[in-house]
């Protein structure tokens, strides 16, 4: 029979990229009772979250909150700004640009989908040269959009946004730009206004360490401009309605209240100790992580180190290893969750998510598990990787880090 034991002694390691641990200061927060999302109350927090969270994304623009996973988010951004038959350029990162790609498809719009070949195209990030000479070609501007994921989550690779923005501009192309940074808002750098993003999608259960359960679209002027001619058929994603009643600090229908209560205690998590500081820490631990990986002797799924993801690392296996039973080694005597390989990765590799709410030793026991679970797979390592993650950490200034000093 199955046991229902959801709660073993000790904490559970959650090291998948997302969800990611939530913080006791959110969960708490998170249990205030819920209000009534038309009174006064609310109002206040709506105001507080909407213009709040424009700081993350680093844009004075609009940002909409809906209460759905990142997959909502993607429509949104689709369906807003699209119409029936469009071109749209997407670039082929990974696992989750190929289900955005297999999204726009089922919405009626036809996708182009860049990329290197074979696996080639899951290790390295968005070639931006080739967006251009695509976009070049196109001199009858049949292509409506340019689609990239910017922290692929199922490879770690985090791509150069701003590159791709120059890259549209080079050709002369008007296609609107929209980006996918699900999983890496508030974890590594970004950019709305700054790059030239049209529509940024993300969610809440990355860096912003919430639970799953809200999206965000943060829309250009362009963006709203072009969702007042697309056709795409939108009701429940449909900015326009949602925009003006989030002017005094409501949405068209009932939102999340207690998820907005945990992105208000999150805004001001991060904004405490400071994007830049949160965006170091990150770095930080990913160096330490690919350390410990390179010393183990494996192969780190990003190939290319200008574009090495802060928010997951990438473990390939050796060859004859399947990676999901190494993961689940690990789960079943550690009690220590993994990120599964995605798509064309099946079995070739884990992942290590080292976002949100995560320190120098939050990953010195993740590495640990990881060590430790090899081994008892049969890996066969060059060396400790855990050693080499604590010689990197125990030298490094911490400069993200301000603690009291000792009394
Ligand atoms: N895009 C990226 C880059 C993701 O990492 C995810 C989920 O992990 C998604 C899209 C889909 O988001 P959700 O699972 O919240 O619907």
């Amino acid at each position: 029979m199955l046991k229902l034991d959801f709660h073993p002694a000790g904490r559970h390691f959650l090291q998948i990229p997302g969800p990611s641990p939530v913080p006791d200061r959110i969960l708490r927060a998170m249990s205030y009772p819920t209000i009534d999302h038309r009174g006064p109350e609310f109002g206040a927090l709506g105001l507080k979250v909407l213009t709040g969270i424009r700081k993350i994304f680093k844009t004075s623009q609009p940002v909409i909150i809906y209460p759905s996973s990142g997959t909502g988010a993607w429509e949104a951004a689709l369906s807003n700004t699209l119409s029936p038959g469009d071109t749209v350029l997407m670039y082929e990162t990974g696992h989750f640009a190929t289900l955005w790609k297999k999204m726009a498809e089922a919405l009626g719009l036809q996708p182009e989908f860049l990329g290197l070949p074979g696996i080639e195209g899951w290790r390295r990030g968005v070639q931006a040269d080739a967006i251009e000479a695509r976009l070049r070609a196109d001199s009858a501007h049949a292509i409506k959009a340019v689609c990239v994921v910017h922290n692929e989550t199922s490879t770690g690779v985090t791509s150069d946004i701003a590159a791709v923005r120059k890259a549209i501009d080079a050709a002369g192309h008007p296609a609107l730009l929209l980006v996918d940074t699900i999983s890496g808002l508030a974890s590594a750098d970004y950019r709305h206004d700054e790059w030239g993003v049209d529509v940024t999608v993300s969610g809440s259960q990355k860096g912003l360490m919430l639970p799953p359960g809200i999206s965000f679209n943060a829309v250009s002027k362009k963006a709203l401009a072009a969702s007042q001619s697309a056709k795409l058929p939108r009701s429940f994603w449909a900015w326009d309605e949602i925009i003006e009643m989030n002017k005094s600090g409501y949405w068209p229908y009932t939102p999340n209240t207690n998820l907005l209560y945990g992105l208000s205690e999150s805004l001001d998590m991060i904004l405490e100790e400071g994007l830049d500081n949160v965006f170091a820490r990150h770095q930080r631990l990913a160096a330490a992580c690919r350390a410990a990986v390179t010393a183990w002797g494996l192969d780190i799924q990003c190939a290319d180190p200008a574009v090495y993801s802060p928010v997951l690392t990438g473990v390939m296996t050796p060859e004859g290893i399947d990676a999901d039973q190494v993961r689940k080694t690990i789960y079943e005597r550690f009690d220590m969750s993994l990120g599964t390989g995605l798509g064309k990765m099946k079995g070739r590799m884990f992942r290590i998510g080292h976002l949100g709410d995560a320190n120098d030793l939050t990953l010195m026991a993740t590495l640990a598990g990881c060590e430790m679970g090899l081994k008892l797979a049969g890996v066969k390592l060059a060396a400790s990787g855990v050693a080499a993650a604590m010689d990197l950490l125990g030298e490094q200034r911490i400069p993200a880090l301000k603690m009291a000093a000792a009394a």
